[in-house]
């Protein structure tokens, strides 16, 4: 092997001891927020309460067992909007609905429920990633035990991207190391992207979002040039207030109601390299990147769990099974 692949491995290995040596609790900042709801809530409330807040997901909390009662997140909407879908003679009934009938709906569409994982916040970090991969699960929440209640307490959730903000932030030495590029490495999909247009509605890129399970559309013109891209949590504003007819409007109306403080999407190369993509996640926003070539065309995507996976698992011999 070369230099090179030499080195690259160097990076990774090093990371990995990284995340061995520190736990979940490790990664959360020195003080912050943590918003959770009632279980109780009506779910046409939680929408409001989210956008209020600049959140696109919180922990559930059942306050007749005082115990966690799993993770809200943008996929419970889009369960809610499939249903709205199937049922439509049933809109009041939906607008009545609470978060603790998340479940019910579920079934009602025959979705399987996500699994709730969480891990305990002093376990390794290694631990939370190569759960968060195995389970398919984007954010973990941390819980812990209440010495003297003896209750569970939800403590904060990790997410992935909270993670690879982590270990670009305290790793430059390593990523410094990773200087393959992202062709080299394959890194992304390239096949069978699920892609829509300026016109598509809001339901139909729900609906693919769904079908491919994934969390973001590249919204693209008639050269297959990048627009924009529309995201899962793009779906929370335009509900908001049980306002089920919009979602037959264009995703271009829907994307032009975004935050003020809308991040962007963010584009790479094929021959970026991947220390240079952990610059980017070092120094902005990025939920996941869109390969672009030289015109802006669309050749891929690199989601953050195609990143994470291949900083966990690449040569490692179980690499295989766990993907
Ligand atoms: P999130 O983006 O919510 O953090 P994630 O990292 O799993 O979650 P997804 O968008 O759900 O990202 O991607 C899952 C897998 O599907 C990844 O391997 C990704 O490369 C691929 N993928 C993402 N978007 C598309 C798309 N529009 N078409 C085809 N494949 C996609």
């Amino acid at each position: 092997t070369s230099l090179l692949d030499k080195e690259q491995m160097q990076g990774l290995r090093a990371i990995r001891e990284f995340l061995k040596v520190r736990t979940s609790y490790d990664v959360l900042p020195l003080s912050f927020r943590l918003i959770v709801l009632d279980n109780d809530l009506l779910i046409k409330k939680s929408l409001n309460i989210l956008i209020q807040n600049g959140i696109v997901s919180a922990p559930l909390w059942d306050s007749r067992r005082s115990a966690f009662a799993g993770l809200l997140t943008s996929t419970d909407y889009i369960n809610v909007i499939q249903y709205y879908c199937q049922f439509p003679d049933e809109i009041d009934q939906v607008d009545q609905f609470r978060l603790s009938s998340l479940r019910d709906i579920e079934r009602a569409i025959g979705v399987l429920p996500l699994e709730t994982v969480s891990v305990h916040p002093m376990r390794p970090l290694y631990e939370a990633c190569r759960r968060m991969l195995k389970t398919r699960a984007r954010r973990i929440p941390l819980v812990d035990v209440d010495d003297e209640t003896g209750r569970e307490m939800v403590v904060s959730v990790i997410t992935q991207y909270r993670i690879l903000k982590f270990i670009a932030v305290n790793n430059e030495k390593h990523t410094m190391l990773l200087k393959k590029s992202v062709r080299d490495i394959g890194l992304g999909t390239y096949d069978n992207l699920a892609t829509a247009d300026m016109n598509a509605s809001v339901l139909d890129v729900i609906h693919l979002m769904v079908e491919y399970n994934i969390s973001a559309i590249p919204i693209v013109d008639k050269e297959y040039k990048v627009l924009n891209v529309f995201e899962a949590v793009d779906v929370i504003p335009c509900i908001k207030g049980g306002a089920y007819e919009e979602l037959s409007s264009s995703v271009g109306d829907a994307m032009s109601k975004r935050a003020d403080d809308f991040p962007g999407i963010y584009t790479c190369n094929e021959d970026d390299r991947l220390d240079a993509i952990f610059e980017t996640i070092r120094k902005s926003k990025i939920h996941r990147l869109i390969v672009v070539d030289d015109d802006n065309r669309l050749k891929g995507i690199i989601s953050l769990s195609d990143i994470l996976k291949y900083v966990l698992l690449y040569g490692e011999e179980d690499d295989v099974q766990e993907a």
